[in-house]
């Protein structure tokens, strides 16, 4: 689960991470009422950043410096409501319905940190670097060695040599190299704590006073470990996800949507994966991933229909169901049932195959409704094809 940056910061704020903290609004006014409490205590600089789930803000025209209270409400006019393009939206954006007022930083240096795991050593790596503020996967792509990396092993946890080894890499000495360490630990705590994937800090920075704070924060958390933390599950911002995606997750399908023509629905994710390769070799994209689990009843197979249906670019329907846990014949009555109550426009295809695959097929094939049935692979495939003209 993504959350926003001011929610990440309150996360790290929490595990007593030093983080540039501010206000979230979601009108101009709360934004500039935020601005003018910040003035009351001294403040003659500010930044507006676009709340968004995605990085890249800067570029894109969503976080900007405001000298004066006018200009925060300049600021803030322009970007809530804007239609946000960075790298990591997608050529539509993504529409500002919140912001963040915080006091702006006098930034002397910034530099780049973060935590995840690393598969590959079955260890959370972290990743620090003097080159901050820009797109890190071009500094370890075009200067790797510029990228300083530390792997907890999970037994012993994170060693305070290495929190010190990051803070020297970084070029840091005396009582801010002891106050780097300490960022370093309590980043790793935060993560840790938090389940979370990634904990990510671009830009870290040290300002002219000699402080050391983040500016920015990006978590990712774990789905499978949120129930550990209702706080946190508490942070989700549907109105940021893809909206068939929500909707899956209400009939808790596990769906992912792609760019293809064929629409898919299959019960496990192996087999998922087997039929996206079919749709392939029959010369379609597969328009989506979608396991539907055990349960393939009609109640699941129907919303399934209908998120498969609500993306455009579908022009096929493949059904492809095992019957080990559940039988071929309750798919096939489910499948039937779902498509007298969904308007499908486009050729559906069913295979049914395992325990009672025949007596599927005749469910299918005396419903009344234009279905094209399969038992193997293979024919499955060829039908594909025929639908799509090929
Ligand atoms: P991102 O573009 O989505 O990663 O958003 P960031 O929060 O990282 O902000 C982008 C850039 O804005 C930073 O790299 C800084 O250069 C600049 N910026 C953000 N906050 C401040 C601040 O308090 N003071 C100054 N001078 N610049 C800031
Ligand atoms: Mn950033």
């Amino acid at each position: 689960m993504k959350v926003h940056e001011y929610q990440a910061k309150d996360i790290l704020g929490n595990y007593g991470v030093a983080v540039q903290r501010g206000s979230v609004a979601d009108t101009v006014e709360e934004a500039v009422a935020a601005a003018e409490a910040m003035k009351a205590d001294g403040v003659g600089m500010y930044v507006v950043k676009a709340q968004i789930h995605a990085g890249g803000r800067g570029k894109g025209g969503g976080v900007k410096l405001a000298k004066s209270i006018d200009e925060v409400r300049e600021k803030a006019e322009a970007i809530l409501g804007m239609q946000l393009k960075t790298p990591q939206t997608g050529p539509e954006g993504q529409e500002v319905k919140k912001i963040l007022v915080t006091a702006a930083e006098d930034i002397a240096h910034e530099y780049y940190i973060g935590v995840t795991l690393d598969r590959a050593r079955k260890m959370d790596v972290i990743m620090a670097s003097t080159e901050g503020g820009v797109e890190i996967e071009e500094v370890a792509e075009a200067t790797p060695e510029k990228i300083v990396k530390v792997w907890v092993d999970p037994s012993l946890g994170l060693q305070r040599f290495q929190a010190q080894y990051i803070a020297r890499k970084l070029g840091f000495e005396g009582d801010q190299m002891k106050e780097a360490a300490k960022f370093v630990t309590q980043l790793y705590t935060a993560y840790q704590k938090s389940d979370a994937t990634i904990a990510e800090i671009n830009p870290l920075v040290r300002t002219e006073q000699g402080q050391i704070i983040a500016l920015d924060a990006k978590i990712n958390l774990d789905d499978n470990a949120l129930f550990r933390h209702p706080d946190l599950a508490a942070m989700r911002d549907e109105a940021e996800e893809d909206p068939l995606e929500v909707e899956a997750g209400k009939h808790h399908l596990n769906y992912i949507k792609l760019d293809g023509n064929v629409g898919c629905m299959v019960n496990g994710a192996g087999l998922a994966m087997g039929t996206m390769d079919l749709i392939k070799l029959a010369g379609g994209e597969p328009a989506n991933f979608l396991d539907v689990g055990g349960t393939a009843n009609a109640e699941t197979v129907e919303a399934g229909f209908r998120i498969i249906l609500s993306d455009p670019n579908v022009e096929a329907i493949l059904v492809n169901i095992f019957g080990g846990i559940v039988r071929c014949d309750r798919v096939a009555r489910g499948v039937v049932e779902a498509a007298k109550n969904v308007d499908i426009q486009v050729p559906l295809i069913v295979r049914l195959q395992g325990t009672n695959a025949e007596e599927g097929m005749e469910i299918i094939q005396n419903s009344g409704i234009e279905i094209e049935s399969a038992i193997q692979l293979k024919e499955a495939a060829d039908k594909v094809t025929a639908a799509l003209g090929k």
